[in-house]
């Protein structure tokens, strides 16, 4: 599954569903960062994951970011941490600042459609 795919099928309601319910589960509570110890990014170079800008160098850097993404076993779980904390620099589970901005737009959408 490349990078593209993997934010794409977040945005598909079943998979997005589950992200948006789990988020909202742990939103009051501490969140669990015990993904952290399995995490591909441990070994990496922290500076890759959070580019300057999104042009130039930087899409080449978020791109490689995205590589060691999708091939680390926490990624779901970086992601919901990085949506429930509000992360919005950097490359968290895969996805970039503009997809999470995406992702969360259209939770909080689902979300006020149901109140
Ligand atoms: S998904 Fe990416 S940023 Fe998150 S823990 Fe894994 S390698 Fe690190």
């Amino acid at each position: 599954m490349n990078t593209e795919s993997f934010v794409g099928n977040l945005l598909e309601p079943s998979m997005f569903e589950r992200v948006a319910r789990r988020v909202s589960e742990r939103a009051d509570q501490d969140p669990d960062v015990s993904w952290r110890s399995h995490a591909s990014c441990r070994d990496t170079d922290p500076d890759l994951f959070f580019p300057v800008g999104t042009t130039g160098l930087a899409v080449t850097q978020i791109d490689e970011a995205k590589a060691v993404c999708m091939g680390c076993s926490a990624q779901v779980q970086c992601l919901e941490f990085a949506l429930i904390a509000n992360q919005d620099t950097g490359v968290w589970g895969g996805s970039s600042e503009e997809e999470r901005r995406q992702l969360r737009r259209k939770y909080l959408s689902r979300r006020r459609s149901r109140l």
